[in-house]
């Protein structure tokens, strides 16, 4: 039996999984969504997922024709009919199909779908030895022009800094904001190690408040290790002990590497082992 996708209530399988070419999320890249992670069958934060995919929603003014509870039996279901254990949801809402204009009222309906697959963002070598990474010159988004709190289906933004990335051999890029200091990477937040403390942009750099990010910052706390959100510049990454990212897709990843500057020793260092260790153990809890 192949894949089954849900959309809008229904579902298809994979080759017959479609929506309109006049759907604004194809046309304007209008929509919003998120990426999810499944563990042992359950989804990994859902009720994060779905809060951030309705305020996401909501800064575009996109009505979500279903309840959060609605969403959840929806994913749940697609999970469970695809006989998803440990796999990667998609879950996509566009603005519905319109005319060829950009006027959002002019599009019918919202068109919903959950993609329940798998994913292997990295292969398994990248996590053992960690990352190299380069800051390329394409900024994050201005948050006065699209925020970055916003998981917008228009992702060009990351997309062309993972193409500079890509340019220069890696497979993940260091964003810098509008100031010039650090935000993000591409689909994954930073974090750094200090002096045994652990550093992460704060949301006011211009990043996506990722739920794995979270998850981390919790752990850490709790294993009474001092945890900032603090504007990093890159002279900070470069002298940094440690550095690591993360994201429901890459979950925690070492990063060894930045624009050439071994970071530490060049290797993973403790406290990224001991962070993503704890991390697996909270995803298999
Ligand atoms: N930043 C960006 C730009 C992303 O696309 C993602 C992945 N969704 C993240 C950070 C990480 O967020 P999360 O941990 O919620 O997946």
């Amino acid at each position: 039996m192949g894949l089954k996708v849900y959309i809008n209530g229904q579902l298809y399988d994979k080759a017959d999984a479609k929506i309109s070419v006049y759907d604004h999320g194809l046309l304007y890249g209008d929509g919003v969504f998120e990426g999810l992670r499944s563990y042992g069958g359950k989804v990994f934060r859902l009720r994060e997922h779905l809060d951030r995919l309705w305020k996401s929603a909501k800064a575009i003014c996109l009505k979500i024709p279903m309840t959060m509870d609605e969403m959840t039996q929806a994913v749940n279901d697609t999970i469970k009919v695809n006989n998803i254990q440990d796999g990667y949801v998609r879950l996509v809402i566009t603005r519905g199909s319109g005319t060829l204009g950009l006027d959002p009222n002019r599009c019918s309906d919202p068109q919903v779908i959950i993609i329940a697959d798998s994913i292997t963002l990295y292969p398994a070598e990248f996590y053992e030895k960690g990352l190299q990474i380069v800051t390329v010159s394409t900024i994050r988004n201005h948050p006065a022009a699209l925020s970055p709190r916003i998981k917008s289906l228009n992702y060009l933004n990351n997309i062309l800094a993972k193409i500079e990335g890509m340019q220069a051999g890696c497979v993940e890029a260091l964003m810098l904001n509008h100031n010039g200091e650090v935000a993000e990477c591409t689909g994954d937040n930073i974090f750094l190690v200090r002096d045994g403390e652990l550093l992460t942009p704060p949301v006011d750099s211009g990043i996506l408040e990722g739920i794995t990010r979270d998850a981390v910052m919790e752990l850490a706390r709790e294993a009474g290790i001092t945890v900032k959100e603090k504007t990093l510049t890159r002279h900070d990454v470069y002298i940094a002990d440690e550095c690591f990212l993360t994201g429901s897709a890459a979950e925690v990843i070492p990063v060894v590497k930045v624009d050439t500057r071994e970071i530490g020793d060049g290797n993973p260092g403790p406290m990224t082992l001991d962070l993503t260790r704890r991390f697996r153990e909270l995803t298999r809890r």
